[in-house]
């Protein structure tokens, strides 16, 4: 059946376009995660009608696809399909900015739109909007990360929140259009989220019900003025007051975007890989290792981070706002402009001093996330994957942790935004961390003014494969301790797919009862998200 499907698909779309040697499927196989799959094939259509015309085929032939927008799922698997012997659907070549709409701040892209491309395209033109980028570098999709809801640190934060309309091809090879999209010449389809009737979008996020071939983003107006906030906290104790203090900022709209709190080992992680040296080749860091790396640098127990914008009046009294808020509660607070961060970069040393901040060490890491803020991806926050990887370092914009035999497994649950839950969290998660020999770098990321996602990486050799076992030990005792107290992941990857799913509960059999009425023949991802 599969040869048969192979000469269909050729016919399709195009021989070149179909790719079955093992050169070609060699970057399909590359991951982050201890898990190899076998890949059957790789398709590269071009347009909705070939994807259309694909899924025919694939239904005839009973074979399964796996669709990717640019497949890089740092640390959820990458591009592997949730099962073995699956066709994977690049849709690297739809590729096309279709609208942007300046007075109304919105795009419409489709899959394979990278960050960098849409960044570039509103730079190119002068548009004045701005995109939300995520940490996961500037070659990734805004679709594909927008239907597995991850969130940027960018304007509008939960990057589904700011999705509106889609276009969808079913496993019956039908296009779907949600919102007013499927009303000829509807006027509202990119400015109004949930149309009339039944709200579908929802559905084709972290699923297998269909192949989102185009989407609407809403971008950010590029506001008047806008500046970052760096807050630090010396000691620990400061936390659980600091967080109920950037509670109230955020319920009074003071930040604009996410606002994130890093322990000092996230910083670490980011800036820095690990002191094989120093530590004599041993793992996990030491205490007293990390605390002088973290004073060498001037990093704090704590450190905060999130940006204020709007006219000049509303920013400096969002400033003093902040100033007021966190008296006592972070040791520190420093507000970073254009024309300081201009400042920084010509007199590094003389700022270090006034600004108690190593500014020559942490130069590239400030620019970046002022950049992201700001809307302009960046590879930061990407490079903590190389932490315990002994390869040399890529050039930069050539960052890639699956390629480069990388460990990482992402865990992000979501923590009720006050002091109690994050400390009860941290006493289930240290520990764990701990008797594995891995390190614990938590960063808490406000996706709303109620809630902190938690991005927690669990980053080990990929290399040693005693090493890697442990981590795969590691995180499954993570998730099953976290659940058990109550803190469930947002996002699964395939490490931990199949047995979130199985699980006997009414949702998860729901959802498989969703996924037999709109793929009977599973020919859509089969195993993602569904039985
Ligand atoms: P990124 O490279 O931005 O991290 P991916 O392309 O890896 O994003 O997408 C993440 C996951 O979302 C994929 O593994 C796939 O399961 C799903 N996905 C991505 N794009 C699509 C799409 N256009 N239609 C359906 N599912 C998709």
């Amino acid at each position: 059946m599969l040869e048969a499907a192979i000469a269909a698909f050729r016919k399709a779309i195009g021989g070149e376009n179909v790719v079955t040697d093992s050169v070609g499927l060699e970057r399909y196989g590359w991951c982050t995660i201890p898990i190899r799959r076998q890949i059957a094939a790789v398709l590269r259509p071009a347009s909705v009608q070939e994807v259309q015309q694909v899924v025919q085929i694939a239904s005839t032939q009973r074979i399964a696809l796996y669709p990717i927008s640019t497949g890089n799922n740092w640390g959820y698997g990458s591009a592997l399909p949730a099962q073995d012997h699956n066709v994977v659907v690049d849709l690297g070549r739809l590729n096309r900015i279709i609208e942007i709409n300046t007075e109304l701040a919105y795009a419409v892209v489709e899959p394979g739109v990278t960050q960098r491309q849409l960044y570039q395209h509103l730079q190119e033109h002068r548009i004045p909007l701005r995109l939300n980028p995520t940490g996961a570098g500037p070659a990734c999709s805004i679709l594909g990360n927008t239907l597995e809801r991850g969130f940027g640190i960018g304007p509008y934060g939960d990057h589904f929140l700011a999705q509106c309309g889609m276009e969808v091809v079913l496993a019956s090879g039908e296009v779907l259009r949600t919102g007013f999209g499927h009303y000829p010449g509807a006027k509202a389809t990119y400015v109004y989220k949930w149309g009339v009737g039944p709200y579908l979008d929802g559905l084709f996020t972290q699923s297998s019900y269909g192949i989102v071939t185009k989407m609407g983003v809403w971008l950010m107006p590029a506001p008047e003025c806008f500046e970052t906030c760096y807050m630090t906290c010396d000691s620990e104790e400061q936390l659980g007051p600091l967080i109920d203090a950037v509670r109230h900022l955020l319920f009074n709209g003071v930040f604009y975007g996410p606002m994130n709190l890093l322990h000092r080992n996230r910083v670490l992680i980011m800036v820095g890989r690990y002191p094989w040296e120093e530590m004599g080749g041993q793992t996990p860091l030491k205490e007293s290792v990390a605390q002088r790396l973290a004073a060498q640098k001037k990093i704090g127990a704590w450190n905060g981070v999130g940006a204020i914008c709007g006219s000049k009046e509303q920013v400096r009294a969002a400033r003093q706002t902040i100033k007021r808020a966190l008296k006592g509660k972070a040791s520190r607070v420093r507000f970073l402009s254009d024309a300081k961060l201009k400042l920084l970069q010509r007199y590094p040393s003389a700022f270090g001093v006034l600004l108690r901040m190593n500014v020559p060490d942490l130069l590239q890491a400030l620019q970046n996330s002022f950049g992201m803020m700001k809307g302009v991806p960046s590879e930061i926050a990407l490079s903590l994957a190389y932490w315990r990887n002994k390869r040399p370092v890529p050039v930069a914009g050539d960052i890639n942790p699956a390629r480069d035999n990388c460990g990482l497994m992402w865990f992000a649950p979501i923590i009720p935004m006050t002091g109690e839950d994050v400390a009860a969290f941290r006493r289930i998660v240290e520990p764990i961390f701990a008797k594995y020999g891995f390190e614990c770098c938590i960063t808490l990321t406000a996706v709303n003014e109620r809630c902190f996602d938690c991005t927690l990486p669990l980053l080990y050799d990929k290399d040693d494969s005693t090493e890697a076992t442990r981590a795969e030990e590691c995180y499954r005792e993570l998730v099953e301790s976290c659940r058990q107290h109550g803190y469930v992941a947002y996002r699964l990857g395939l490490q931990s797919m199949e047995a979130e799913t199985t699980r006997d509960d009414v949702f998860w059999s729901v959802v498989a009862k969703l996924k037999g009425a709109l793929d009977p023949q599973h020919i859509l991802s089969p195993g993602r998200y569904a039985r």
